[in-house]
């Protein structure tokens, strides 16, 4: 440890968040390594490590011999604070070393509003922010991870960006880039080859042309770029590499305990979430592969709780098989078994029963919309019959608190459907009351609203965001309605909201906001007490672009989008038929029970998608 960073560790809070050093950390002699990778997490070291994305490819890059793949996270205010008045630059915690001193710097990107963070980190480092004010092979900077479906507000300062899932194209680029760095090869020489890698975006390598109403009239690739990029995918999970030996962080995380990833995609197809079909298809791991790799995750850290991770962990066809198995595994060991991401329809009293033997004592459903007409048209089949028979399960089961999610300000919505949210949370109610075994405990319901923001590669894509101010107004009418105590109601705000919504749909020109924003003291922006909305407004208005232009605006039917180059594989008169779908509250089967017909297929093997 530098002695500066031991004067410092001591003024700052939580100091294990910057020193590195846990079991399972990967350290490597600096002589058998000619790569360098820094993978770069761009919020705080508890949310980063519970990042199971993260783990995998920490895992992937050092199984490579001769990359050394070392964790760096943003730092709190205190610590920037500190390493800029004693000019302590971005380090990684592996090796303490500067993060400019690295080959590669890699950022895993899933929350738009972490962007600030990475420009920050940028220049924590010593790093020039932008693509262009970076020569020649060191410190190139790339970012994969779900935000990158739309990677333009970022693209002045991302060298190229990795689409889909990393386990294969990660390892490609590394191939490419000590090939590169071998033989000396120019900065553009290599961006020119690694864009040849399928599922690699090279921003630098696309014009957009922009209308007179600010629109985009066309996206023009050079002569070495492919028209769009295709995002990877990996086809076989149950051979794909896994961390079974992971990490074990030595201070409190957001989600401390072993997660096993139980499959990738949704067969549901749920009109606002943009990750139920940006990891389409799905594919699953066999339950003896999971079991397998649970165990032996669960044997090398120690933890006492393990998690079934996916996107709608209930759709795992041998869920039961394997709750099973596991249950026989845990219960002895006194090894908590928790199940997130269940759905309404297929809660059986079975797993219901086996949940709670194994300690689980919260249940938390996500109808997202009050009343049926409105869960229609977002394609949530859950009916309202199937939210109140779980509780009533649930309740006479001796569950006693209950997590609620639902979005304000969905396609459609009116106040009749943001009533019916407090009407559907009266009936839990009386369920409990009705069927209830724990009375004396009393009934305990968190209920969240999220405020909708419109994502690419969803059939909403095109819809306005309502205004901040129609926001507030159904969630003041929505806290009129709900008069009991046994309801805590939490909102969204507004603001990041909207913000979410501009960055999500943005284009190449919000890259001069960001900057702006960053120059001003935008930062953490995911934590309400650094958040600032009027730095970014009066960013916005320094650029002379309007935020609504980006999130409150519908978009043109035929609208080139700024993330039109890049491919998820569905196509877009899917989504449009989707969103027509959606206006006349009519539902899409899921895609195990019929196909509708997205386009994912294309990218399973023998054209044939096993949901
Ligand atoms: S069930 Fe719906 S909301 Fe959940 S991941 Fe699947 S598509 Fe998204
Ligand atoms: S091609 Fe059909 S089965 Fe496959 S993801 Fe699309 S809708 Fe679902």
């Amino acid at each position: 440890m530098t002695e500066q960073l031991q004067r410092i560790l001591p003024t700052v809070q939580k100091p294990a968040r910057y020193v590195g050093g846990e079991y399972g950390q990967v350290i490597k002699s600096k002589q058998e390594v000619d790569v360098r990778v820094a993978f770069c997490f761009p919020d705080t070291y508890e949310i980063g490590m519970s990042n199971i994305g993260m783990r995998i490819l920490y895992g992937v890059m050092n199984d490579m011999p001769g990359v050394w793949c070392e964790r760096v996270f943003t730092p709190w205010g205190d610590m920037e604070a500190q390493m800029r008045r004693h000019a302590l630059p971005l380090y990684a915690l592996e090796s303490k070393d500067p993060v400019k001193e690295f080959d590669l710097i890699a950022f895993t990107v899933g929350y738009e509003m972490s962007y600030t963070n990475i420009l920050n980190m940028l220049n924590l480092a010593g790093v020039p922010l932008r693509a262009k004010d970076r020569k020649g092979l060191k410190n190139l900077v790339f970012a994969g991870g779900a935000c990158m479906y739309n990677p333009e507000p970022l693209a002045d300062f991302l060298d190229f960006v990795s689409l889909g899932e990393g386990e294969e194209i990660t390892k490609e680029i590394l191939q490419l880039y000590r090939k590169a760095k071998l033989e000396d090869w120019e900065k553009e020489e290599f961006l020119r080859a690694v864009a040849q890698i399928p599922g690699v975006y090279v921003p630098s390598f696309y014009e957009p042309v922009y209308q007179e109403d600010g629109t985009l009239q066309a996206i023009v690739p050079n002569p070495s770029a492919p028209k769009t990029v295709l995002k990877r995918i990996v086809k076989d999970l149950d051979s794909a590499y896994y961390p079974t030996d992971t990490l074990v962080p030595s201070m409190e995380i957001v989600h401390d305990r072993t997660n096993v990833e139980v499959f990738r995609g949704c067969i549901r197809g749920c009109r606002f979430c943009q990750a139920g079909f940006c990891y389409r298809p799905v594919r699953a791991k066999s339950a003896q592969v999971l079991y397998h790799q649970a165990v032996a995750s669960l044997e090398s850290s120690g933890n006492d709780e393990i998690t079934l991770s996916s996107l709608s962990t209930s759709d795992y066809k041998e869920l039961d098989v394997f709750a099973d198995k596991m249950l026989d595994y845990c219960i002895p060991r006194k090894i908590k078994l928790s199940l997130p991401s269940l759905r309404a329809d297929n809660f059986s009293r079975e797993l219901m029963l086996k949940l709670r033997k194994s300690g689980r004592s919260s249940l938390t459903f996500a109808p997202e919309a009050g009343t049926q007409r409105l869960r229609d048209a977002i394609n949530k089949n859950v009916t309202e019959e199937e939210i109140l028979t779980t509780c009533r399960i649930a309740f006479s089961g001796g569950w006693n608190a209950v997590k609620l999610y639902f979005m304000l300000g969905l396609p459609t919505e009116t106040d009749e459907d943001v009533l019916g949210i407090a009407e559907l949370v009266w009936k839990i109610i009386k369920e409990w009351k009705a069927y209830g075994s724990e009375k004396k405990r009393g009934l305990s319901i968190n209920l969240s609203t999220a405020f909708f923001v419109p994502k690419p590669f969803t059939p909403f894509q095109w819809e306005a965001q309502i205004t901040p101010e129609e926001y507030m107004r159904r969630v003041h009418l929505l806290q009129s309605a709900i008069k009991t105590k046994m309801v805590d109601y939490r909102y969204h705000g507004p603001e990041l909201s909207r913000l979410e919504a501009v960055l999500a749909r943005g284009d190449r020109r919000l890259g001069a906001v960001l900057e702006e924003a960053v120059k001003n003291g935008a930062r953490l922006d995911s934590w309400e007490e650094y958040f600032r909305n009027d730095i970014w407004m009066e960013a916005f208005a320094s650029c002379g672009l309007d935020p609504n232009f980006y999130a409150c605006r519908e978009f043109g039917k035929e609208e080139v989008f700024p993330w039109q180059t890049i491919s998820i594989g569905l196509r877009r008169e899917f989504f449009w038929h989707e969103r027509e779908k959606a206006y006349q509250s009519l539902t899409t089967s899921d895609c195990r029970t019929q196909c509708a017909g997205c386009g994912a297929n294309s990218l399973c093997p023998g054209g044939v998608c096993d949901a």
